[in-house]
Protein backbone atom coordinates (compact mmCIF):
# COMPACT_ATOMS: atom_id res chain seq x y z
CA UNK A 1 0.00 0.00 0.00
CA UNK A 2 1.24 3.47 -0.67
CA UNK A 3 0.43 6.56 1.25
CA UNK A 4 0.45 10.55 0.08
CA UNK A 5 1.45 13.32 2.47
CA UNK A 6 1.23 16.96 0.98
CA UNK A 7 2.25 19.94 3.38
CA UNK A 8 -0.02 23.19 2.27
CA UNK A 9 1.44 26.36 3.19
CA UNK A 10 0.97 29.61 2.59
CA UNK A 11 3.91 29.83 -0.62
CA UNK A 12 4.20 26.35 -2.02
CA UNK A 13 2.40 22.85 -1.63
CA UNK A 14 5.16 20.22 -0.90
CA UNK A 15 4.19 16.55 -1.45
CA UNK A 16 5.92 12.73 -0.81
CA UNK A 17 4.48 9.29 -1.83
CA UNK A 18 5.75 6.75 0.57
CA UNK A 19 4.99 2.87 1.05
CA UNK A 20 4.45 1.17 4.35
CA UNK A 21 7.75 1.40 5.56
CA UNK A 22 7.64 5.39 5.51
CA UNK A 23 9.89 5.23 2.24
CA UNK A 24 9.71 7.75 -0.14
CA UNK A 25 9.02 7.28 -3.57
CA UNK A 26 8.44 10.50 -5.43
CA UNK A 27 8.47 14.16 -4.26
CA UNK A 28 7.36 17.69 -5.75
CA UNK A 29 7.10 21.01 -4.79
CA UNK A 30 4.73 23.69 -6.24
CA UNK A 31 3.81 27.00 -5.40
CA UNK A 32 0.42 27.85 -3.34
CA UNK A 33 -0.72 30.73 -5.41
CA UNK A 34 -3.44 31.22 -2.87
CA UNK A 35 -4.52 34.47 -4.37
CA UNK A 36 -6.15 32.24 -7.58
CA UNK A 37 -8.34 30.85 -5.23
CA UNK A 38 -9.46 27.89 -3.03
CA UNK A 39 -10.16 25.85 -6.08
CA UNK A 40 -7.39 26.26 -8.27
CA UNK A 41 -5.32 25.67 -4.69
CA UNK A 42 -7.36 22.21 -4.04
CA UNK A 43 -6.46 21.61 -8.57
CA UNK A 44 -2.75 22.01 -7.66
CA UNK A 45 -3.14 19.42 -4.88
CA UNK A 46 -4.98 16.95 -6.68
CA UNK A 47 -2.73 17.51 -9.72
CA UNK A 48 0.65 16.86 -6.81
CA UNK A 49 -1.06 13.72 -6.33
CA UNK A 50 -1.36 12.49 -9.63
CA UNK A 51 1.85 13.69 -10.28
CA UNK A 52 3.54 11.98 -7.59
CA UNK A 53 1.59 8.66 -8.76
CA UNK A 54 2.47 8.97 -11.99
CA UNK A 55 6.38 9.56 -11.61
CA UNK A 56 6.89 6.83 -9.46
CA UNK A 57 4.07 4.52 -11.75
CA UNK A 58 2.18 3.75 -8.93
CA UNK A 59 -1.72 3.76 -9.57
CA UNK A 60 -3.99 6.36 -7.61
CA UNK A 61 -6.13 3.69 -6.34
CA UNK A 62 -3.25 1.39 -4.96
CA UNK A 63 -3.05 4.68 -2.23
CA UNK A 64 -4.20 3.70 0.38
CA UNK A 65 -5.07 6.98 1.79
CA UNK A 66 -4.00 11.09 1.43
CA UNK A 67 -2.98 13.38 4.59
CA UNK A 68 -3.17 16.70 4.30
CA UNK A 69 -1.16 19.00 6.58
CA UNK A 70 -2.98 22.24 6.93
CA UNK A 71 -1.91 25.80 8.77
CA UNK A 72 -4.27 26.56 11.62
CA UNK A 73 -7.18 24.49 13.59
CA UNK A 74 -8.66 21.62 12.07
CA UNK A 75 -11.59 19.81 12.44
CA UNK A 76 -10.32 16.23 12.00
CA UNK A 77 -13.80 14.55 12.01
CA UNK A 78 -14.95 16.56 9.06
CA UNK A 79 -11.85 17.62 7.17
CA UNK A 80 -12.94 21.09 7.87
CA UNK A 81 -9.51 23.98 7.69
CA UNK A 82 -11.45 26.43 9.67
CA UNK A 83 -8.80 29.55 9.63
CA UNK A 84 -5.55 29.60 7.67
CA UNK A 85 -4.84 33.39 7.37
CA UNK A 86 -1.89 32.63 5.01
CA UNK A 87 -4.45 31.15 2.16
CA UNK A 88 -6.90 33.49 3.12
CA UNK A 89 -9.25 29.76 3.84
CA UNK A 90 -12.13 29.93 6.51
CA UNK A 91 -14.11 27.07 6.79
CA UNK A 92 -13.10 24.98 3.71
CA UNK A 93 -14.07 21.35 3.27
CA UNK A 94 -10.66 20.30 2.28
CA UNK A 95 -11.04 16.81 2.79
CA UNK A 96 -14.01 15.74 0.96
CA UNK A 97 -13.17 17.94 -1.98
CA UNK A 98 -9.93 16.51 -2.45
CA UNK A 99 -11.35 12.97 -1.72
CA UNK A 100 -13.98 13.76 -4.31
CA UNK A 101 -11.17 14.62 -7.27
CA UNK A 102 -9.05 12.10 -6.37
CA UNK A 103 -11.47 8.92 -5.36
CA UNK A 104 -9.31 7.80 -2.11
CA UNK A 105 -9.79 8.53 1.35
CA UNK A 106 -8.39 12.13 2.47
CA UNK A 107 -7.87 13.44 6.13
CA UNK A 108 -6.31 16.61 7.55
CA UNK A 109 -3.54 17.59 9.74
CA UNK A 110 -2.72 20.22 11.28
CA UNK A 111 0.80 21.15 10.09
CA UNK A 112 2.63 21.31 13.28
CA UNK A 113 1.03 17.94 14.26
CA UNK A 114 2.24 16.09 10.92
CA UNK A 115 6.03 17.75 11.55
CA UNK A 116 5.89 16.47 15.07
CA UNK A 117 4.99 12.91 14.17
CA UNK A 118 7.83 12.74 11.39
CA UNK A 119 10.44 14.05 13.81
CA UNK A 120 9.09 11.29 16.02
CA UNK A 121 9.14 8.84 13.34
CA UNK A 122 12.25 9.16 11.34
CA UNK A 123 13.70 12.00 12.64
CA UNK A 124 15.58 14.03 15.78
CA UNK A 125 12.98 12.58 17.94
CA UNK A 126 13.07 9.04 16.75
CA UNK A 127 13.88 7.66 20.41
CA UNK A 128 11.20 9.98 22.29
CA UNK A 129 8.03 8.72 23.82
CA UNK A 130 7.25 11.89 24.92
CA UNK A 131 8.02 14.83 22.86
CA UNK A 132 7.52 18.21 21.72
CA UNK A 133 7.71 19.50 18.34
CA UNK A 134 8.56 23.51 17.74
CA UNK A 135 8.55 24.85 14.74
CA UNK A 136 10.14 28.90 14.93
CA UNK A 137 9.56 30.63 11.75
CA UNK A 138 7.10 33.40 10.55
CA UNK A 139 4.56 32.01 13.82
CA UNK A 140 5.30 29.67 16.68
CA UNK A 141 3.42 26.37 16.26
CA UNK A 142 3.74 23.18 17.77
CA UNK A 143 2.97 19.37 18.05
CA UNK A 144 2.74 16.83 20.71
CA UNK A 145 3.52 13.26 20.59
CA UNK A 146 2.74 12.01 24.04
CA UNK A 147 3.21 8.10 25.02
CA UNK A 148 4.11 7.60 21.39
CA UNK A 149 0.62 9.03 20.03
CA UNK A 150 -0.39 12.43 18.74
CA UNK A 151 -1.90 13.84 21.59
CA UNK A 152 -4.68 16.62 19.30
CA UNK A 153 -6.70 17.48 23.02
CA UNK A 154 -10.37 18.13 22.52
CA UNK A 155 -10.95 19.68 19.64
CA UNK A 156 -7.87 19.05 17.71
CA UNK A 157 -5.76 22.29 18.69
CA UNK A 158 -3.68 21.11 21.39
CA UNK A 159 -0.11 22.02 20.63
CA UNK A 160 -0.25 25.69 20.66
CA UNK A 161 2.66 26.78 22.53
CA UNK A 162 3.06 30.24 20.07
CA UNK A 163 -0.43 31.12 22.12
CA UNK A 164 0.93 30.45 25.40
CA UNK A 165 1.50 33.80 27.11
CA UNK A 166 5.24 33.99 28.25
CA UNK A 167 4.44 38.32 29.17
CA UNK A 168 1.64 39.69 30.61
CA UNK A 169 0.62 42.69 28.46
CA UNK A 170 3.35 42.33 25.70
CA UNK A 171 2.72 42.62 22.43
CA UNK A 172 -0.78 41.78 20.96
CA UNK A 173 -0.59 38.61 18.89
CA UNK A 174 -2.58 37.83 15.81
CA UNK A 175 -4.62 35.67 17.79
CA UNK A 176 -6.00 38.82 19.97
CA UNK A 177 -4.01 38.16 23.18
CA UNK A 178 -1.16 40.01 24.29
CA UNK A 179 2.11 38.50 25.48
CA UNK A 180 1.96 35.19 22.95
CA UNK A 181 5.36 33.14 22.49
CA UNK A 182 4.52 33.77 18.98
CA UNK A 183 4.49 37.83 19.39
CA UNK A 184 7.33 37.23 21.24
CA UNK A 185 9.78 35.45 19.96
CA UNK A 186 8.49 34.09 16.18
CA UNK A 187 10.82 35.47 12.91
CA UNK A 188 8.62 37.83 12.29
CA UNK A 189 8.35 39.50 15.98
CA UNK A 190 12.83 39.66 15.84
CA UNK A 191 12.24 40.91 12.46
CA UNK A 192 10.00 43.72 14.47
CA UNK A 193 12.15 44.51 16.86
CA UNK A 194 15.16 44.64 14.64
CA UNK A 195 13.22 46.95 12.38
CA UNK A 196 12.31 49.31 15.61
CA UNK A 197 15.98 49.63 16.43
CA UNK A 198 17.63 50.14 12.98
CA UNK A 199 16.52 53.72 12.65
CA UNK A 200 18.46 54.54 16.37
CA UNK A 201 21.98 54.80 16.77
CA UNK A 202 21.90 51.57 18.54
CA UNK A 203 20.99 49.66 15.36
CA UNK A 204 23.42 50.84 13.14
CA UNK A 205 24.82 47.65 13.13
CA UNK A 206 21.57 45.99 11.82
CA UNK A 207 20.63 48.89 9.44
CA UNK A 208 23.81 48.93 7.25
CA UNK A 209 23.33 44.83 6.89
CA UNK A 210 19.58 46.06 5.61
CA UNK A 211 20.57 48.48 2.52
CA UNK A 212 19.03 46.30 0.07
CA UNK A 213 15.74 45.37 1.82
CA UNK A 214 13.53 45.52 5.32
CA UNK A 215 15.41 43.63 8.02
CA UNK A 216 14.36 40.52 8.75
CA UNK A 217 14.98 38.04 11.81
CA UNK A 218 17.69 36.46 9.51
CA UNK A 219 19.66 40.09 9.25
CA UNK A 220 19.13 40.17 13.11
CA UNK A 221 21.06 36.63 13.44
CA UNK A 222 23.69 37.97 10.91
CA UNK A 223 24.68 41.01 12.74
CA UNK A 224 24.91 39.01 16.27
CA UNK A 225 26.89 36.57 14.15
CA UNK A 226 29.49 39.69 13.75
CA UNK A 227 28.67 40.75 17.55
CA UNK A 228 26.36 43.58 17.29
CA UNK A 229 25.00 43.98 20.80
CA UNK A 230 21.13 45.81 19.38
CA UNK A 231 20.67 42.64 17.43
CA UNK A 232 22.42 39.96 20.54
CA UNK A 233 20.11 41.53 22.84
CA UNK A 234 17.06 41.14 20.45
CA UNK A 235 17.91 37.42 20.41
CA UNK A 236 18.84 36.58 23.82
CA UNK A 237 15.12 38.24 24.86
CA UNK A 238 13.00 36.24 22.59
CA UNK A 239 14.90 32.95 23.09
CA UNK A 240 14.65 33.47 26.97
CA UNK A 241 10.84 33.62 26.49
CA UNK A 242 11.16 30.65 24.09
CA UNK A 243 13.05 28.57 26.94
CA UNK A 244 10.37 29.40 29.47
CA UNK A 245 7.73 28.10 27.33
CA UNK A 246 9.70 24.99 26.54
CA UNK A 247 10.70 25.27 30.33
CA UNK A 248 6.62 25.26 31.27
CA UNK A 249 5.84 22.21 28.78
CA UNK A 250 8.78 19.97 30.45
CA UNK A 251 7.12 20.85 33.69
CA UNK A 252 3.94 20.18 32.65
CA UNK A 253 4.38 17.00 30.84
CA UNK A 254 8.00 15.52 31.72
CA UNK A 255 9.45 15.30 28.51
CA UNK A 256 11.91 13.36 27.22
CA UNK A 257 12.55 15.40 23.92
CA UNK A 258 12.02 18.86 22.58
CA UNK A 259 12.62 19.17 18.87
CA UNK A 260 12.92 22.72 17.80
CA UNK A 261 12.90 23.23 13.74
CA UNK A 262 11.51 26.25 12.03
CA UNK A 263 13.74 28.98 9.90
CA UNK A 264 14.85 30.39 13.46
CA UNK A 265 16.19 27.77 14.56
CA UNK A 266 18.80 27.76 11.99
CA UNK A 267 20.06 30.54 14.01
CA UNK A 268 21.69 27.48 15.98
CA UNK A 269 23.99 27.60 19.36
CA UNK A 270 22.53 30.54 20.53
CA UNK A 271 18.84 29.63 20.40
CA UNK A 272 19.65 26.06 22.22
CA UNK A 273 21.98 27.38 24.76
CA UNK A 274 19.29 29.69 26.19
CA UNK A 275 16.74 27.43 26.10
CA UNK A 276 18.07 24.67 27.34
CA UNK A 277 19.65 27.24 29.85
CA UNK A 278 15.81 28.02 30.95
CA UNK A 279 15.56 24.73 31.28
CA UNK A 280 17.70 24.24 33.60
CA UNK A 281 17.13 27.41 35.61
CA UNK A 282 13.17 26.84 35.71
CA UNK A 283 12.57 23.60 35.94
CA UNK A 284 12.75 20.57 38.87
CA UNK A 285 15.72 18.40 37.82
CA UNK A 286 15.00 15.30 37.55
CA UNK A 287 12.53 17.07 34.82
CA UNK A 288 15.52 19.04 32.98
CA UNK A 289 17.85 15.94 33.27
CA UNK A 290 15.23 13.78 31.61
CA UNK A 291 14.69 16.52 28.70
CA UNK A 292 16.65 16.61 25.80
CA UNK A 293 16.44 19.80 23.84
CA UNK A 294 17.78 19.17 20.35
CA UNK A 295 17.15 20.63 16.85
CA UNK A 296 15.08 19.44 13.97
CA UNK A 297 16.99 16.50 11.87
CA UNK A 298 14.18 16.73 8.35
CA UNK A 299 14.41 19.94 7.56
CA UNK A 300 11.56 20.93 4.98
CA UNK A 301 10.61 17.78 4.47
CA UNK A 302 9.00 17.06 8.04
CA UNK A 303 5.57 18.81 6.91
CA UNK A 304 5.01 16.85 3.66
CA UNK A 305 6.87 13.53 5.26
CA UNK A 306 4.64 13.83 8.59
CA UNK A 307 1.19 13.88 6.47
CA UNK A 308 2.52 10.99 4.52
CA UNK A 309 3.19 9.04 8.13
CA UNK A 310 -0.38 10.02 9.50
CA UNK A 311 -1.81 8.62 5.98
CA UNK A 312 -0.08 5.50 6.62
CA UNK A 313 -1.30 5.95 10.48
CA UNK A 314 1.45 6.30 12.60
CA UNK A 315 1.17 7.94 15.80
CA UNK A 316 -2.73 7.32 15.66
ZN1 LIG B 1 -1.35 34.34 20.16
Amino acid sequence: MYYIGIDLGGTKIASMLINSEYEVLARLTVPTRHEEGEQSVIGRITGSAQHLCDSASVEMRQVGRVCVGSPGPIIRQSGMVLDAPNLGWKNVALAPLVSNALGVPVIVENDANAAAVAENLLGAGKASRNMMYITVSTGVGGGLVLDRRLYRGSGGAAGEIGHTTVLPNGPLCGCGNRGCLEALASGTAIARRGQEIAHRPAGRGIAQLAVDGPVTAMTVAEAARRGDRAATAILRDAFEYLGIAVANAANLLNLDTVVIGGGVAGIGDMLFDSVRYEVRARTFAFVAEQCKIVPASLGADSGALGAACCAAGACA
